[in-house]
């Protein structure tokens, strides 16, 4: 049997992708992946839409992108198969959906004090579920102030720190991977080295974070330089984790597409053996 093709980091509108639950698994499926995991920021709101939309011979990974940070750097942790009525952990992800809402409404005060015309109107309109950056630069976009999302990311507009942006809540990464273990999920560092988005943490974090319970390392992604990979390679050998492939598709918001990276079977092997809070669901 060939290799099955496996993508373990997606978005959807549920979160700040721009393909909706059940068109990207019909996406996923025609992009030949056997496997996929929708990995929306901080919610599980559009695993029912993607269960229920799930195409013959595409296997569904429900899972989420947890916003989370250590020491003042902003860090993602993707989280797999956990139970979504674990309340502890139900409860953070609430709390960081709440913030955002907050946060993004204080970006776009900052806009419209500006006279860019951008309003909250607009920008609650283009979120369809968790608020995010790329929905405010969806806004300058229409408003004419940019030519795609991307460029909204530097000092000038909602870059880390810069003009406009407002920080928003964020989990101790350590105690992110400790909640979505003991939900009976799978936790993996997501993008750890993705210095163009910001800075990135020690490798002594990554040991804490092991030492948590954390399962595997991403490691083929977008934002990895070939140096990045050999080195998180080394890192996950040597602490004993997995290391995934993914392509962190976010629709048109980015240019990424779906199956552009991938996960080793041995590595969805093991992601699937250590998780106890749901099934792996197989369309
Ligand atoms: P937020 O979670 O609201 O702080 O926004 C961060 C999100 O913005 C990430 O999840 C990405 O989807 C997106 N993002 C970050 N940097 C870029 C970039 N350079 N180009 C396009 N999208 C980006
Ligand atoms: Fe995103
Ligand atoms: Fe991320
Ligand atoms: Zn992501």
């Amino acid at each position: 049997m060939p290799a099955r093709r496996i993508d373990l980091h997606t978005h959807s509108t549920a979160s700040d992708g721009t393909t909706p639950p059940a068109v990207l698994v019909a996406e996923a499926a025609q992009a030949g992946l056997d496997v996929v995991a929708l990995t929306d920021h901080d919610t599980t709101a559009g695993h029912d839409e993607a269960v229920a939309a799930l195409p013959t011979g595409l296997a569904l990974v429900r899972g989420a992108e947890i916003s989370c940070a250590h020491g003042g750097t902003s860090l993602h942790l993707l989280a797999y198969l956990f139970d979504p009525a674990d309340a502890a952990l139900a409860e953070a992800l609430s709390a960081l959906r709440s913030s955002r809402v907050g946060r993004a409404e204080q970006m776009v005060r900052l806009l419209e004090a500006d006279g860019t015309g951008v309003t909250w109107e607009q920008v609650q309109a283009l979120a369809g579920g968790t608020v995010g950056r790329p929905h405010v630069a969806q806004a300058l976009v229409a408003e004419g102030h940019i030519g795609t999302v991307g460029e909204a990311f530097v000092p000038d507009w909602i870059g880390t720190g810069g003009r406009y942006w407002v920080p928003k809540l964020e989990l101790d990464v350590v105690e992110a991977v400790r909640l979505v273990t003991a939900a009976g999920g799978v936790a993996v560092f997501a993008h750890p080295r993705a210095v163009k988005r910001g800075r990135t943490v020690d490798d002594d974090v990554v040991v804490a974070m092991a030492q948590a319970g954390l399962a595997g390392l991403e490691v083929d992604h977008v934002d990895h330089d070939d140096a990045a990979r050999a080195h998180l390679h080394g890192l996950a050998r040597e602490l004993g984790l997995l290391t995934t492939g993914s392509s962190d598709f976010h629709g048109a918001n980015k240019t990424v597409r779906l199956g552009e990276h991938l996960t080793p079977e041995d590595s969805y092997e093991r992601i699937v053996a250590l998780a106890t809070g749901l099934p792996v669901l197989q369309g």
